[in-house]
């Protein structure tokens, strides 16, 4: 092990929180008055509002609109200190986590690390597909679909042409659901313009959910609407069906159909992404730590875990919460409070989540939402929904100029019809050798 990371000592108790996300972010900010010294670990020094990022993916928002620096973010915050490091792994015992620029000691750890891209095992699916988990995978399927374009302009066989214009997306939730939307409407108003020798009724968009319904977990008129909506764009939706292998060309179904494209991304689901060190027992199947209505880890009290990491079982929720943004921002702020009341030997108090609904949109004028107010669960679509999906996004980005600049540039895409951010910088995903259907695939 390496020795003790340089931080001042404040003389104050240290709360180390690792993970920077929405979770971690909002303890951060709930600790700025309380006689603690906050340490904030992140492997990157950006916190990024993962919702927007499949605009970053679709041209129609620059990466560094949905970021912001942790020293910006919380610049003023005088018990505030970052570092930028990965962490390794944690020794309740010595109060210390081991991380990639050496120990740092704590006080009370907070864990708010979310997760990462599951592949249920399926390692050809990791090597070959794009996830969208990070700013670097949005850049990278930028790259790709605009590379595949580029080089369509060159390609005269109709199967390997259809390799580069079609698009698979495994996963029927929010990501994949927008993700199809947006790609119509490159589809139908971008691409024409930029790729006037393509035939774009060959760029097929196909969205592939193991269920029987999109947006599980949304109300029953949500998912019908979604359904409509994407096929009113044109997006070839699989429901009931399965993507049983990717060798990085064809796309097999369960069904037994065969898709061919250079392009698939995995939507499919998450897993928690835990760090070496604490109990086993502390650890759900679910890759989640097991938590009290206090975000306590089990079998610790000094240690917490909240956010997506974080399984909170509760009559109401028997699987925890939702891996969404609002129960991690709620866990924040309160579990902020609840280390003020540890400190003052005050009784801590329990999380209970209000939850204000879930939205989605697909695409211009089309959005799906289940909103809670007043008790009631209201149902709103199209128009309304997108508005609505508009201005909540809008203000819940962290920071005024990311909120000015997506204003401004959805304003500017909406009136022009245009995606401006059709950049191809750095790698796209790196192309396979020429590859050949054994059978006749749907091209
Ligand atoms: C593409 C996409 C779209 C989404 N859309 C929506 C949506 O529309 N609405 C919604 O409510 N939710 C949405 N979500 C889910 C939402 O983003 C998560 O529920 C939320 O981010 C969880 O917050 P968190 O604080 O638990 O973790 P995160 O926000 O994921 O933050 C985790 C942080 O921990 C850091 N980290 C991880 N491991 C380590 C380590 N070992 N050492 C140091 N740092 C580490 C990461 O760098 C990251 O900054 C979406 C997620 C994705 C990926």
């Amino acid at each position: 092990m390496e020795g003790l990371t340089k931080i001042a000592d404040l003389g104050k108790p240290r709360v180390v929180i690792v993970g920077g996300g929405f979770g971690g972010l909002a303890l951060a900010k709930a600790l700025a008055s309380a006689p603690v010294q906050v340490v904030l670990i992140d492997k990157q020094n950006y916190h990024g509002f993962w919702p927007l990022l499949y605009q970053v993916a679709t041209a129609s928002l620059n990466a560094d609109s949905i970021v912001s620096p942790f020293r910006k973010i919380l610049t003023g915050q005088d018990n505030f200190y970052f570092r930028m490091a990965e962490v390794k792994s944690i020794d309740a015992a010595a109060q210390v986590v081991e991380t990639s620029i050496g120990q740092v000691r704590f006080d009370y750890l907070v864990l708010a690390t979310g997760t990462t891209s599951n592949f249920f095992g399926d390692k050809q699916m990791e090597k070959y597909s794009i996830c969208l988990k990070s700013v670097t995978d949005a850049i990278e399927l930028r790259n790709t679909l605009l590379s595949n374009f580029e080089q369509a302009l060159q390609i005269g066989d109709v199967e390997q042409l259809n390799s580069m214009l079609d698009f698979v997306i495994v996963g029927g939730g929010p990501t994949g659901v927008e993700m199809a939307g947006a790609l119509s409407e490159l589809r139908a108003h971008v691409f024409p313009r930029d790729y006037r020798e393509l035939d774009l009724k060959q760029m097929d968009i196909h969205l592939v959910q193991s269920g029987p319904v999109l947006l599980k977990g949304m109300s029953a008129e949500a998912s019908a609407h979604a359904l409509k909506y994407l096929e009113e764009l044109g997006v070839q939706v699989w429901l009931d069906n399965r993507v049983t292998s990717y060798d990085g060309y064809t796309v097999k179904l369960k069904s037994g159909e065969q898709l061919v494209t250079r392009t698939l991304i995995w939507a499919a689901g998450v897993t928690g992404a835990p760090i070496a060190g604490l109990a086993p027992e502390a650890l759900l199947k679910s890759n989640r730590y097991q938590v009290n209505e206090f975000n306590q880890v089990a079998g610790y009290d000094h240690i917490f875990a909240l956010g997506d990491i974080a399984q909170m079982t509760t009559p109401a929720y028997p699987e925890g919460h939702p891996q969404v943004a609002q129960p991690a921002i709620q866990q924040g702020k309160l579990l902020g409070q609840n280390i003020e009341r540890l400190l003052q030997k005050q009784p801590l108090r329990p999380f209970k989540y209000d939850d204000k609904g879930t939205m989605a949109t697909i695409g211009r004028h089309r959005a799906v939402g289940d909103i809670q107010l007043f008790g009631k669960q209201y149902h709103i679509t199209g128009w309304l929904g997108w508005l609505a999906w508009s201005f909540v996004h809008v203000l819940a980005l962290v920071g005024f100029r990311n909120r000015i600049t997506v204003f401004l540039a959805w304003g500017w895409n909406y009136i022009t019809q245009d995606k401006g951010m059709r950049y191809i910088i750095g790698k796209a995903k790196a192309p396979l050798e020429e590859k050949q259907l054994d059978e006749k695939a749907i091209v």
